[in-house]
């Protein structure tokens, strides 16, 4: 449809919507059309708009009329959505409070509000949070077809590494002896076991543990998934030359559990390695871990992929490497 629409370069597209806004001039019934550098934006009136601007009929779509955390606070939102968890990382608690109401306010399904309140600590990789809204830290949340329950106040889980875990359980074939060192609430565990694998996940942290045997009983895996509660290097005797693959996913200290997988690894065996490294030499440092370890253990290396799965810090990065070992 047409409408009444104020014309500028998009450079000062902002500036004049907010001139437009402060005037109560916008037309929020319909949307901000873009067309090569120039920005359309939908007016109520065109003869009250200030002379120096331009108004045209401009073609313009019908705006959705949820509404949305950002309608409702006079900052630029930012928050991530885990199940019907909402978490936001605002340091100002007058910020929290207004985004965590707006959020509630909003369209968007919600049970909790999380503000993060620590990094994520200690060997068990856990954050602590500010409860802003309702009583429960518990929820399941939905990737590539499986469902994960997670109490996101007990145990690890990033949805953020759900592309990434997809990228790598989509090259799991039936079945492969798939080994998760750090398999938290099952994410790499549950999709390949799908695929048709015997899976084992280990954590460390008993919770975890918990959930992921939930999570394939949720998933209708159970039968085929292993989950056991323990630091990864006691579990080498029952699964001593096991492994197809081997999921690591433990960034900062993947390193210093080479050792237990070259004794988990089967004769053949893929590696899926996580690191976090600086940007100028992101991968150096783990190919040379593995290849130091492989070596120890009468194993070839070959690298297959080198990833970067997204930044983790200025100029720090994520970074998976997919390694072949074949023993010698
Ligand atoms: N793979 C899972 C995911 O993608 O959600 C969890 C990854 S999280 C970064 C690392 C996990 O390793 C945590 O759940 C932590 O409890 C576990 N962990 C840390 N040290 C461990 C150890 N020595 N043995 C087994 N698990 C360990």
């Amino acid at each position: 449809m047409q409408s009444p629409c104020v014309t500028v370069p998009r450079t000062e597209g902002e500036a004049v919507r907010q001139r437009l806004e402060a005037a109560d001039l916008l037309d929020h019934d319909r949307q901000i059309a873009v067309e090569g550098d120039a920005i359309f934006v939908p007016v109520m009136d065109p003869g009250a708009i200030p002379d120096d601007l331009d108004v045209v009929d401009h073609a313009t779509g019908e705006r959705d009329t949820q509404t949305v955390p950002n309608d409702l606070v006079e900052f630029e939102a930012s928050y991530e959505r885990i199940g019907d968890v909402v978490v936001v990382d605002e340091d100002d608690p007058e910020r929290a409070r207004a985004l965590a109401d707006a959020i509630v306010d909003s369209d968007i399904p919600v049970e909790t509000v999380l503000n993060r309140a620590s990094k994520i600590e200690g060997e068990l990789r856990v954050r602590e949070w500010e409860v802003l809204h309702g009583d429960t830290t518990e929820t399941v949340h939905r990737e590539y077809g499986s469902e994960y329950l997670v109490d996101l106040a007990e145990v690890f889980f990033s949805p953020r590494l759900a592309t990434e875990r997809h990228r790598v359980t989509e090259q799991v074939e039936a079945d492969e002896h798939v080994f998760d060192m750090f398999a938290g609430v099952g994410p790499f565990v549950i999709p390949a076991a799908k695929r048709g694998a015997t899976a084992v996940g280990v954590d460390k942290n008993p919770v975890a543990i918990e959930y992921l045997r939930e999570n394939a009983e949720r998933n209708s895996v159970a039968e085929s998934v292993t989950a056991l509660a323990a630091d990864v290097r006691e579990t080498t005797d029952g699964y001593g030359d096991w492994a197809d693959r081997l999921v690591m996913n433990l960034p900062h200290s993947a390193d210093e559990f080479l050792e237990t997988a070259m004794l988990l690894a089967g004769d053949e065996c893929v590696l899926h390695f996580y690191d976090i490294q600086h940007e100028d030499d992101p991968f150096g440092p783990g190919t040379e871990a593995i290849e130091a370890a492989a070596d120890a253990a009468g194993y070839e290396v070959d690298v297959e992929t080198e990833r970067v799965v997204r930044s983790y810090a200025p100029h720090e990065v994520n970074v998976c490497l997919d390694v072949r070992l074949r023993r010698r």
